[in-house]
């Protein structure tokens, strides 16, 4: 039983919207731009090496045709703004939960963000598409000096303009986006920007890098970019430990890979929501349970569940990931102290 689920909605907005301008920018065009080569790239495009997309434009036509969305709250007024510390001090770090994939990461003399999301809703257009269902657990207002912003990818839930644009006007951090995207924040007057491709590292400083790695996913903002710019992980590796932040992804070996080339992660964030229905979300988004084959794969000692509860972008109910997520930690025999859900506001403090 799955509590707030048991209405029905049809048609909800940018995630539709984007499936669609996706599958119709798939074909190549004569302005392709030159990007690298690799074994995730065909100087056009990029893509999982080890996944080749299956989805077709009748797929995404078929999900509408189907679908089956269950009604989310409104709003959630328990969760509450919280404050955090201006920095944290030698030997310590805190992860705080802002919301859908957005943590403020505060570790001994450097502060990031991942994913920063302020806006209303995650869209192109600021009076349509997926609005969130509670504020940002910290007040834009209230965040301590910022020194780094990573992004994973430029979906409109990860990639929010007007946020980083305001990140940049007041903090001017340095903002570390996958190939590709540098384009679209220096065309927003955003400066201090790093694209990445995957493995490449930014040392930080003699103590700490930021190293971006692979994910199964795809990108897409508009009309005849589909994967024209790549998406992606981080580890941020500072004194000997690891933190690990997974952005979105399907359920793949690149999890076992990173763990292999990386080591292991202290302390991983995980997404567990916008998963359902499986067929068509499968490749993209983990649900519950491939989440928690992920952590056993990162041998992450301490996962924080993200990407769930704020944005309805996809059919589950708004509280099926905590009850899916209950199954599969019984399902693999993994101690819940182990894979946290905590709600937004939640601030984690770890020995560093
Ligand atoms: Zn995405
Ligand atoms: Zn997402």
């Amino acid at each position: 039983m799955t509590g707030a689920g048991t209405g029905r909605k049809k048609a909800k907005g940018w995630m539709v919207m984007a499936a669609l301008l996706g599958f119709l920018s798939k074909a190549p065009r004569a302005d392709a731009a030159g990007l690298p080569v690799s074994d995730h790239c065909d100087g056009s495009r990029f893509f999982n090496p080890w996944h080749r997309e299956s989805k077709t434009l009748l797929d995404v036509l078929k999900w509408q045709w189907t679908r089956d969305s269950r009604q989310w709250p409104e709003h959630r007024p328990e969760i509450r703004p919280v404050s955090v510390p201006e920095r944290v001090g030698p030997g310590e770090a805190v992860f705080t939960f802002i919301g859908h994939a957005t943590f403020l990461i505060q570790l001994p003399g450097l502060t990031l963000l991942t994913d920063p999301h302020w806006s209303q809703r995650a869209s192109p257009l600021s009076w349509l598409g997926p609005r969130r269902v509670h504020a940002p657990a910290v007040d834009f207002e209230l965040l301590p000096p910022i020194d780094y912003v990573l992004i994973s990818h430029n979906h409109y839930d990860h990639l929010d303009l007007p946020t980083l644009k305001q990140l940049h006007a007041r903090h001017k951090p340095r903002f570390l986006v996958p190939w590709g995207n540098g384009s679209l924040l220096s065309g927003a007057g955003i400066d201090n920007v790093t694209e990445l491709d995957w493995w490449q590292e930014v040392r930080v400083d003699s103590g700490t890098e930021l190293i971006f790695a692979p994910s199964q996913h795809w990108s897409s903002r508009s009309l005849f970019d589909r994967n024209k710019s790549l998406w992606g992980s981080y580890m941020i590796r500072s004194k000997n430990k690891n933190l690990y932040f997974a952005g979105d992804s399907g359920y793949g070996p690149h999890f076992a890979q990173i763990k292999e080339r990386l080591g292991p992660a202290q302390v991983a964030l995980l997404p567990i929501g916008a998963y359902e229905p499986r067929w068509f979300m499968g490749e993209h988004h983990m649900n519950p349970d491939d989440a928690v084959k992920a952590h056993l794969d990162l041998k992450a000692e301490r996962t924080l569940a993200m990407h769930f509860g704020c944005f309805q972008l996809t059919d589950e109910a708004i509280d099926r990931p905590l009850h899916d997520l209950k199954i599969a930690l019984e399902k693999y025999q993994v101690d819940p102290f182990s894979f946290d859900a905590a709600a937004p506001g939640a601030s984690l403090r770890f020995a560093w």
